[in-house]
């Protein structure tokens, strides 16, 4: 009888871990085009995270031979901090979030985890390591419970309540005519986009990963909305390694260190003052961005 059991626990593992990396795959939709096959090495451990630092040890890295969108990036965020990565469109800043999940290798350098090369560790508890909140969720056609547990398949329902509190979309899910249960989705009920954020919060939020990307998380939300997600994903980062990419600088002026990427490499480091203090493309895209914030004087000119 034992015997007659065992292949069936295997069979459970190996689902487990397929559906586990399914999830990874789906939040990864929006980060990637294509994705190349990575290998794990022959017997390689998995990753043992105690302290969850992340290093860049100049990283060189380009989809095609004959174009390098990394050019030899160096940076670190020591284990609990945030760390901003901002820069023009095209710069390589979802490239950074791509490699971290390692769905390329580099082609020079190294990335540390804990002072572990991620490329040596086992994918999966790579991946399990590491949450992502994407800048637009894409929803199962399933419940609205199913899309913030799935991937954790041994999530209780209390569990799943608690983290749809803590990504305050709990009073909304009440509300809803079966609750967890309701459909979303293209079948079901259509959710708005901040709405899927906080399913996507949530998700992050039952998995409990120790490093946290947020890739232009409230970037297709109207600033309302972006100013009240902004403050649920503060919880997210509570505690946790964060790596913030961001287009809009308002939403990172309180990391603890902010790198400014400009054709593959750190153009300026610094705090959001000291980066100001600095005045260089920083400061520019800043003062860009504070003058489509507030109405200009041609504005007030017309009123
Ligand atoms: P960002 O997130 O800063 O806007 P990305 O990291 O997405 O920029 O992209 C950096 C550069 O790499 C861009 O020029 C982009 O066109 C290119 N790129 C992104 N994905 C691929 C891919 N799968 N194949 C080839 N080039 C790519
Ligand atoms: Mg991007």
């Amino acid at each position: 009888l034992l015997q007659l059991f065992r292949p069936l626990d295997l069979l459970g593992v190996v689902y487990r871990t397929i559906r586990q990396g399914l999830v990874d795959m789906a939040q990864m939709f929006q980060l990637m085009d294509t994705g190349v096959e990575v290998e794990d090495a022959p017997g390689a451990p998995a990753l043992v995270v105690d302290r969850p630092s992340v290093t860049f040890d100049k990283v060189v890295f380009g989809y095609d031979a004959d174009r390098t969108i990394l050019q030899g990036l160096s940076f670190e965020v020591p284990a609990g901090s945030t760390l901003a990565i901002v820069g023009p469109s095209g710069a390589g800043k979802s490239t950074i979030a791509r490699l971290l999940f390692r769905f390329y290798d580099p082609q020079g350098g190294r990335i540390l985890i804990d002072g572990q090369d991620i490329a040596r560790v086992r994918q999966d508890s790579l991946r399990a390591h590491i949450g992502i909140v994407p800048q637009d969720t894409v929803l199962f056609n399933d419940t609205v419970g199913y899309n913030i547990a799935y991937g954790q398949e041994g999530a209780t329902p209390d569990q799943i309540e608690q983290a749809a509190r803590d990504a305050a979309i709990l009073p909304f899910i009440e509300r809803l005519p079966a609750g967890f249960d309701t459909e979303v989705g293209e079948r079901g009920l259509k959710l708005s986009g901040g709405e899927k954020q906080r399913v996507a919060i949530a998700r992050t939020l039952l998995k409990n990963p120790p490093i946290v990307v947020l890739d232009e998380a409230t970037s297709a939300l109207d600033s309302r909305t972006e100013q009240d997600i902004l403050q649920t994903l503060q919880r997210v980062s509570q505690g946790r390694t964060t790596l913030a990419i961001a287009h809009r600088l308002s939403t990172i002026a309180s990391a603890d260190r902010i790198i400014v990427l400009d054709h593959g490499r750190v153009s300026e480091t610094g705090s959001h003052e000291e980066l100001l203090r600095h005045d260089g493309l920083y400061a520019e895209m800043w003062q860009r961005q504070a003058a489509e914030r507030r109405p200009g004087p041609g504005l007030e000119a017309e009123v």
